[in-house]
C-alpha cells in the first residue's frame, strides 16, 4: 500500500486527537514517545510522505496518535518535543518554522529535555532510522 501524505495524518489528529504534529518540522527522534506514559496504547509509527525540515520529500516514519482515547492529556510529549512540531489541536501551529527556530535555541537553556537529552544515543538512532539514514 502506498504511503499517504503527511497532511492526511495532520488533519486526522487535528479532528480526533488532543494534540497535532506539524510533520515537516518533526525530526522523527521519537522523543515524544519516550516520555509518554501510555506510549504503546496511544501512538503508532507510520510511513508517510514528508520532508525533513523542508528538505527532500520522501517516505519517512513518523508518530501518529492512533488511539487518542487513551491519551492522559499530561502533555509530557509536548514538553519533550525538541522542535515545537507537537501542539494542542485547540491551538495548532501557526508559524511552524519560527517555532522550530525558537525551540532549537531553547534547547540550550532547558534543564529537562535540552540538547543533552535530544542527543542521547537512542534518539539519534531513531532519528537515523526514521529518516532513512541508516
Ligand atoms: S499528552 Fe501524555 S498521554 Fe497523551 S500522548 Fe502526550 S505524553 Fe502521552
Amino acid at each position: 500500500m502506498e504511503a499517504k501524505h503527511w497532511r492526511y495524518y495532520y488533519e486526522k489528529m487535528l479532528k480526533e486527537a488532543p494534540l497535532v504534529i506539524y510533520y515537516p518540522t518533526c525530526g522523527g527522534g521519537e522523543e515524544c514517545l519516550y516520555v509518554c506514559p501510555n506510549k504503546d496504547r496511544v501512538w503508532e509509527m507510520v510511513p508517510m510522505k514528508v520532508t525533513l525540515f523542508g528538505f527532500k520529500e520522501e517516505v519517512r516514519m513518523r508518530p501518529f496518535m492512533a488511539h487518542p482515547e487513551n491519551c492522559a492529556r499530561c502533555f509530557l510529549c509536548m514538553e519533550a518535543c525538541p522542535t515545537g512540531a507537537l501542539k494542542p489541536s485547540s491551538d495548532p501551529p501557526k508559524h511552524p518554522y519560527l517555532d522550530l527556530f525558537v525551540n532549537t535555541i531553547k534547547l540550550f537553556f532547558k534543564k529537562r529535555y535540552g540538547w543533552r537529552w535530544v542527543l542521547r544515543k537512542e534518539h539519534i538512532e531513531k532519528f537515523k532510522k526514521n529518516n532513512n539514514l541508516t
